[in-house]
């Protein structure tokens, strides 16, 4: 059933104060295609929202927001020691995790304690400790949002990229994705190579084991939204020319980099901030995290402009320190007033 006017704000990780004009959470595949006619009829803008943990949200979202809430999973025997996995969008990610490395299915352990649904997943590609969902993806199961078409993307068909996808491009706002289907593995193959992973397993871990120091590794570094409002990592790690790299390099020798296959460079993005002093920083109810400088924390009591004024100040510091210009990882919806 649509429910008018409801409260988003403990719906979003950040903690944001948000009301949604319409608001539908369903499992069911009759109800969003309902939802989307009648959304069309009546001229409603969609949004579709997944765990809240990717956006920065105004106070008011206008028309109608869907949450899809299928939660199915089934496993399919692909044969060669892999296994499909069918997922709904609704299912927690970290929950998805655990579901298969506890039964030593690899593939996605090293992506444990990612916050959202795994709807949401292929959206920017989630990503970390060296593994994306591009490694594992095989189909994505979409509904257009203008007429309610089905459709199948293979992995080929979504463009994916650092942080990035088609559904950020041509099929922005445009589809809402229902089913994801995971390629992962029977066999062992631990991806340790990045941070301190491998000095904290033994020497032939499960994927389980994985799983568990990943989340370790996570809940050190990383503020949880259940105790401070945060959307994790506030920026993008910039890609910069090589020429670029070894400029900046010269000036900064310690600066992390890492050089990526088309002969561009990566770099951090937190170290970028930190080195502009701004780790700790805060200013009225929003701030940077005192451990990580990437994450913009929200302390309760503010609001999405409060915080895009911060991370603007974070722009510039870092733009006219390094002259490398951060982009904003987060979406940004809704409206400033009703
Ligand atoms: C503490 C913390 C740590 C994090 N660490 C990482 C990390 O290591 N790596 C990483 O990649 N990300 C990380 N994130 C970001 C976030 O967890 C991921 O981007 C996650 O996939 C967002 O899922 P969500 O369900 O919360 O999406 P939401 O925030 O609800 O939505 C994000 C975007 O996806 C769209 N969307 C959501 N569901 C659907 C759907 N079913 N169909 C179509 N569109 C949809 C929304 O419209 C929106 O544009 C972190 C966030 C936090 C708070």
């Amino acid at each position: 059933m649509i429910r008018s006017d409801v409260d988003l704000s403990s719906a979003n990780t950040l903690g944001l104060p948000c009301r949604a004009e319409r608001f539908l959470a369903t499992d069911d595949i009759g109800s969003v295609r309902d939802a989307l006619r009648q959304a069309v009829k009546q001229g409603w803008p969609l949004t579709v929202l997944g765990g809240g943990s990717n956006l920065v949200l105004h106070p008011w979202l206008p028309g109608l927001v869907l949450q899809p809430t299928f939660t199915n999973l089934r496993f399919e025997e692909a044969g060669q020691g892999e296994v499909l996995v069918h997922v709904g969008a609704g299912l927690n990610w970290h929950v998805l995790v655990e579901a298969l490395a506890e039964r030593d299915l690899w593939g996605i352990e090293n992506l444990a304690l990612i916050p959202g649904h795994c709807g949401a997943a292929p959206i920017q590609n989630i990503g970390a400790y060296g593994v994306e969902l591009a490694d594992v993806l095989e189909q994505v199961h979409l509904l257009h949002l203008e007429d309610g078409r089905e459709a199948i993307l293979g992995r080929d068909d979504c463009a994916f990229g650092y942080r990035d996808s088609i559904f950020k491009h041509a099929l922005e706002n445009r589809v809402v994705i229902t089913r994801l289907v995971l390629r992962v593995s029977k066999r062992a193959q631990p991806r340790l190579d990045y941070g301190d992973l491998a000095s904290r397993l033994p020497a032939a871990p499960s994927a389980s084991d994985v799983a568990a120091a990943v989340s370790a590794v996570r809940r050190e570094k990383l503020p949880d939204p259940a105790v401070l409002g945060n959307a994790g990592s506030f920026f993008k790690n910039p890609v910069v020319s090589a020429e670029k790299a070894r400029m900046l390099l010269s000036r900064n020798p310690g600066m992390p980099h890492f050089p990526l296959a088309d002969g561009n460079v990566k770099l951090a993005a937190g170290w970028l901030i930190d080195q502009c002093g701004l780790k700790g920083l805060r200013e009225g109810h929003v701030g940077i995290h005192d451990r990580q400088a990437l994450v913009l924390v929200h302390h309760g009591g503010g609001s999405a402009t409060e915080l895009l004024a911060l991370a603007q100040r974070v722009v510039g510091e870092v733009q006219a320190r390094f002259d490398v210009t951060l982009e904003r990882e987060p979406r940004l919806m809704g409206e400033t007033a009703r």
